[in-house]
């Protein structure tokens, strides 16, 4: 049995999810004056172009979270930085790789982008259009979390223009949610869920995480019950993932364990299948590692689909990341360091990465894996490479496992493939480019 099939492997520190390639860790300040050049070029043809804004700004840090939030910012702090955002877009649309472009989709993620009031959002976003208008956008997505929606804010978040509304619910139960350290209680979710259905958003989604922290069978089932009582347009379930920079690892290493306190890969893919099966049943069809959807002809995630198949992505905000004609980018992670960058007119760039066309392939590849289904032909046509032969080998050992098959020129992955696709995206990689696998 591989690395990819052990499930028993319980859950240690690290990062198990895959959104980029070349993987992050390779990614320096080396190349960052390739940001400024490459702005300088027009865009070429063909290729969408999409906006994300990064509001740094939470209620309360959970437990297992990574990313880099502030909880003790004040108005007037938190103004500072929408300007700051304002005036990097403004700096940006002038450039020859995006004036004149409109975006095909538009995405505000976080942090959490509801914690803003609904009269920031509105004087945020009027603002931003007048930059770069996005009314040719065909998806406007908006990540909230649910304690911080009330009928004003939902119906601001509307006016603005958002067609999908994410909702970070994570888990039903109240003392898995505190235990957490999760802002929101059930009973905020059900009043946010019935708030946003009268607003009437084109499409709504409900995150949710298997294996937080005191996850047991019975919870979970009870959870995807509750879930599809609610008749959400799509579900995103993650399985839990313990990376260095969370409390939950600072209170490993503190106690002295190499085990994080939550269940192991074996039981949070389980609980992840048993989500999909009950979900199929009642008529959702899986799109791809992580989601299910209502109505797979309606439901459309463009943020994704257009990003993974090498749109050029415009990433506003402190440590939000682009993605610029073949350049990998971040920001400055740091919101005063961010801040300063940006007054004093420089790009704020705090590390970059310049992909070949071979890692641009091997990108979409390996992303394109995540949905569960790969057209060898795509490949052919787009990058002039025979996908299923350069990988004979790797795509042989995983059928043989029974990950995947490959049939008439396509991948498809079985459903216990795409359980722990992150994992076997590994053999894909470069050599030089292969890092530890968590699982
Ligand atoms: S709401 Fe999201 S971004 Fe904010 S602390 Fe929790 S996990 Fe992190």
């Amino acid at each position: 049995m591989s690395a990819a099939t052990d499930g028993k492997k319980a859950t240690r520190p690290g990062n198990y999810f895959i959104s980029n390639y070349p993987p992050f860790s390779f990614w320096s300040e080396d190349e960052n004056k390739r940001v400024e050049e490459i702005y300088e070029n027009g865009p070429k043809e063909g290729v969408p172009l999409g906006l994300y804004h990064h509001i740094p700004f939470c209620r309360k840090r959970c437990h297992f979270c990574y990313f880099r939030v502030y909880t003790d910012k004040n108005a007037s702090e938190i103004r500072q930085y929408l300007d700051g955002t304002l005036r990097e877009l403004e700096m940006m649309s002038q450039k020859p790789l995006i004036a004149g472009r409109k975006p095909q989709f538009v995405y505000f993620g976080g942090g959490t982008p509801s914690y803003l009031s609904a009269k920031q959002l509105v004087e945020l976003t009027d603002q931003m259009k007048g930059y770069l208008s996005w009314d040719e956008a065909e998806e406007v997505a908006f990540e909230c979390e649910p304690g911080t929606l009330n009928e004003g804010k939902l119906a601001a978040i509307k006016e603005i223009g958002v067609t999908r509304l994410s909702l970070g619910i994570e888990n039903f139960d109240d003392r898995i949610l505190e235990i957490n350290g999760r802002a929101h209680r059930s009973k905020e979710v059900g009043r946010a869920y019935e708030r946003a259905r009268a607003e009437g958003f084109e499409q709504i989604n409900i995150d949710l995480i298997a294996g937080m922290v005191e996850e047991t069978d019975e919870n979970w089932r009870r959870n995807i019950e509750r879930t599809i009582e609610l008749e959400p347009d799509s579900v995103t379930i993650y399985q839990m993932e313990i990376p260095y920079n969370t409390t939950i690892y600072r209170e490993m290493k503190d106690a002295g364990k190499l085990v994080a306190p939550v269940a192991d890969w074996e039981t949070k893919r389980r609980w992840v299948k048993e989500a999909f099966a009950a979900l199929e049943e009642a008529g959702y069809s899986v799109g791809s590692g992580y989601t299910a959807v209502r109505d797979k002809e309606r439901t459309k995630f463009v943020y994704r689909d257009s990003l993974w198949g090498g749109a050029d992505l415009l990433g506003l905000g402190v440590a939000s990341f682009s993605h610029a004609a073949g350049l990998h980018y971040q920001n400055l992670t740091e919101i005063d360091d961010y801040l300063a960058a940006i007054e004093s007119g420089r790009l704020p760039t705090k590390r970059s990465f310049q992909t070949t066309e071979e890692e641009r392939m091997i990108r979409e590849f390996i992303l394109r894996m995540k949905l569960g289904r790969v057209d060898a032909g795509i490949f052919t046509e787009k990058y002039g490479v025979d996908v299923l032969g350069r990988w004979e080998k790797e795509l042989e050992g995983l059928s043989e496992e029974g990950l995947l098959n490959v049939v008439g020129g396509e991948i498809v992955l079985e459903r216990d493939g795409l359980l722990c696709v992150d994992n076997i995206l590994h053999d894909f990689f470069l050599s030089e480019h292969k890092t530890d696998q968590l699982v």
